[in-house]
């Protein structure tokens, strides 16, 4: 079985987790672009903001004028602290499941024999750690564990077993098809095709004809029911890391470092597992007020995961502590700039 994790409204979650006083407002995470002070696109919104049809991509003077008077909160785009939380949501499912491919900072799919148990674990485990919801779809192919979860969403939880998913996809407009572009769906429109079965009516060389070898055969395939069971590669992961909570908020070294030793032990084994030496060290701070902080260094000389960087780990802390009065609340460890054991860059 497959399972398909996917975070809602990942960004802007994880924004109203940081803002207590968002609850209820429409939250929109915008990325902007600096020319004038509203300019530049809506990154994501919250289930709030939608419903003022607000968008992804929306340009944010839309969004402003769409959004109810003093009832909206507009954030700028915090990719580093998303990229934290989606690197311990990561280490949760490669805990959990045995073959796991991430898809984008806010989506897995992951096979295992177990997928339904482990549904329920990891939606359990990723709110009780990070206190975030996700919705995850489980089924026989990757496809149809992508729509369950598309039709579960938000905080859902949907298993369907063969003859369910059949129904779903068959049923389903062919627009709704995670891969169906709007090109794809128009010249489907034009062939009659509405729904996933309609596609089993078109002879198979018509539409190798129209959408090419590879297109043409992956529609009919769908159209008979016969869906991808693979997982696909997975992207060569350029950068590892591991954060987690203190036990309080502090700013004395001795306990960051001791947190910071546990988490390098575990991006260690994955970095000795991957066979993997590597260029830079990062260590990351996550101060109360929930702010990201970054310190790093780079190596001349890649170093192996057997070697002991705890002075450079203090180095960094030192660094930090001295120019940031606050205290911290989490804090993590990123190795990057890796090179294949032989010493072959594998980056470029
Ligand atoms: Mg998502």
């Amino acid at each position: 079985m497959f399972l398909h994790l996917d975070m809602d409204y990942f960004f802007a979650q994880i924004e109203e987790k940081r803002h207590p006083e968002a609850e209820g407002l429409v939250v929109v995470i915008c990325v902007f672009s600096g020319r004038t002070k509203d300019s530049g696109a809506v990154s994501t919104v919250n289930y709030e903001g939608r419903e003022y049809g607000i968008k992804s991509g929306m340009p944010i003077i839309n969004a402003k004028r769409l959004a109810p008077v003093g009832k909206s909160l507009f954030l700028p785009i915090d990719k580093e602290y998303y990229g934290a939380i989606s690197a311990q949501i990561n280490f949760l499912i490669r805990q959990e499941c045995k073959k796991v491919v991430q898809s984008s900072i806010d989506e897995w799919n992951a096979e295992d024999d177990l997928a339904p148990k482990k549904a329920e674990v990891l939606k359990n485990k990723i709110k009780k750690e990070l206190d975030l919801n996700c919705t995850i779809g489980v089924a026989p192919s990757v496809l149809g564990a992508k729509m369950a979860a598309a039709l579960a969403k938000p905080d859902g939880l949907k298993t369907i077993d063969a003859s369910e998913e059949r129904k779903m996809i068959d049923e389903s407009i062919v627009e709704k098809v995670p891969g169906i572009g709007p090109k794809t769906n128009q010249a489907l429109q034009s062939l009659g095709v509405k729904q996933v079965k309609d596609l089993a009516k078109i002879d198979p060389i018509k539409l190798i004809e129209i959408f090419g070898r590879k297109s043409g055969t992956h529609l009919h395939n769908l159209g008979i029911g016969e869906y991808e069971r693979e997982l696909g590669p997975e992207k060569e992961q350029e950068e590892v890391s591991r954060i987690g909570t203190l036990s309080h908020e502090t700013r004395d070294p001795q306990l960051i470092l001791s947190k910071i030793d546990e988490l390098e032990k575990e991006a260690k084994d994955w970095l000795m597992e991957m066979k993997k030496s590597y260029k830079s060290l990062s260590i990351i701070f996550i101060t109360q007020d929930l702010k990201t902080h970054t310190k790093s260094m780079s190596f001349h000389n890649p170093k192996m995961w057997s070697q002991d960087i705890t002075n450079e780990e203090k180095e960094l802390v030192a660094a930090f502590l001295k120019e940031n009065p606050a205290n911290l609340r989490r804090v993590g460890i990123r190795f990057g700039g890796f090179l294949d054991r032989g010493g072959q860059t594998t980056l470029f």
